[in-house]
Formats: C-alpha cells, sequence, structure tokens
C-alpha cells in the first residue's frame, strides 16, 4: 500500500480536461487551513509534491498526481477561504460540483475535516451535499494530535458532533480515519483503505 513513486501528471480546469485513462482516482478536499498539503506531503513522505492552489480568486485547478504509475491522488481546490467574493466561492461549487458529478474514475473523496474544533458549517454542508449525491466518502479526520481544544474538548467529541450532523444524509456510514500530520497517526491506515478500495 505504500507510495513509492509520485508523478504530477496535469493541472485541469474543467472535469472534462481531466485525465482519461480511467485509473483510479481518490480526490482530497477540504477547507483552507484543514491541513491537506501537510496530509499529502505525510502521505507520499516527500515534501516538495503538495502543490495546491491556495489563494481566493486565483485560478481553480485540479491537481492530477499519478501514484506508482497506477493511481491518482487528485488534490481539488480547497474551500471557505473566509475573504472570498460570493462569486469565487459560486464558481468553486459550480467548478467542483462538475468534477464530482460526471467523473466515473472517482473511487472516493477524501474529506478532510479538522477534529480539532467544533464542526463548521461548511464542512457540513460539504459533506451532506456529497451525501446527497451519492458520492463514495471517506472522512478523514485531521489534526487529532490536538488533544484537548480550548475548552477541554477532545478530537473524539468533535468527531461525534460532526457525525451526528451528517447522519441523515447518508444511507450508509461513511468509512472515517483519525490522522495527524505531526505524529503520523492514520498515514498507514488510510493507505490500506485507499488500496482495499481500488481493489474492491
Ligand atoms: P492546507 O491549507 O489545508 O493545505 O493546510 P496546511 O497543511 O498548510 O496546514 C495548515 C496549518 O495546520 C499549518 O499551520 C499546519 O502546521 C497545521 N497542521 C496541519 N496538519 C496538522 C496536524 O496534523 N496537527 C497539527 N497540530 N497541526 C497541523
Amino acid at each position: 500500500a505504500q507510495i513509492k513513486e509520485v508523478a504530477f501528471v496535469k493541472s485541469s480546469s474543467r472535469a472534462k480536461d481531466c485525465p482519461v485513462d480511467g485509473l483510479p482516482e481518490f480526490a482530497v478536499l477540504g477547507r483552507s487551513n484543514v491541513g491537506k498539503s501537510s496530509l499529502i506531503n505525510t502521505l507520499v513522505k516527500k515534501k516538495e509534491v503538495a502543490l495546491t492552489s491556495k489563494k481566493p480568486g486565483k485560478t481553480q485547478l485540479i491537481n492530477h498526481f499519478l501514484i506508482n504509475k497506477s493511481w491518482y491522488i487528485v488534490d481539488l481546490p480547497g474551500y471557505g477561504f473566509a475573504k472570498a467574493s460570493e462569486s469565487a466561492r459560486t464558481d468553486w461549487s459550480a467548478f467542483t460540483k462538475g468534477y464530482f458529478l460526471n467523473r466515473d474514475a472517482l473511487v472516493s473523496v477524501l474529506l478532510l475535516v479538522d477534529a480539532s474544533v467544533p464542526p463548521q458549517k461548511i464542512d457540513v454542508d460539504c459533506a451532506n451535499w456529497l451525501g446527497r449525491n451519492n458520492i463514495p466518502i471517506t472522512f478523514v479526520f485531521t489534526k487529532c494530535d490536538k488533544m484537548k481544544g480550548r475548552k477541554g474538548v477532545r478530537p473524539e467529541d468533535n468527531i461525534r458532533s460532526f457525525h451526528e450532523l451528517i447522519r441523515q444524509n447518508y444511507k450508509q456510514h461513511p468509512p472515517w480515519i483519525m490522522t495527524s500530520s505531526v505524529t503520523g497517526l492514520g498515514r498507514d491506515q488510510l493507505l490500506l483503505h485507499m488500496s482495499q478500495l481500488r481493489n474492491y
């Protein structure tokens, strides 16, 4: 399940422009600052790989990275920039929704959710939209090393609250994994999970 080779393939501005080789892919998605770059770096163990379009208002691209010549990690634009204009947010959703709804090669979305804070509306909304549209999803909770938040709230408590908020939009509860880019928690579990889904 380990990652031996990573190659950047292309940036696409529309779902239509994405690679057409049909190799299975996992799309990594989350709020800005959720820890996406850190997580991708942890997975591939290479510092130079995570290339994300972080700036609001910048052209938003779907970045395909080919792993071990056989599957893709897809870096999607982050959402929920506090400062983004209404139109930038609308662009994000039209663009990214087009990808989710039209991408046959998509094995699972990896939705990153920060476990060190209580559930955020924008993450809940995103999870609920994916659930209602039957997009396969895995919740990847980040920053689980932060054992206690400011009010003594543990990551487990935030995760439980999050599950409660999204439950009614899923027929079956999606798989979920606790991770930390600081301690490496969940790294091997996530790699194994992705390899099992690819072979399914
Ligand atoms: P991105 O905007 O989603 O790509 O987020 P980054 O990977 O750049 O991380 C945002 C901030 O969260 C940085 O200050 C990271 O050091 C911090 N961070 C990311 N992952 C973790 C984690 O697992 N644990 C802790 N404690 N901090 C993290």
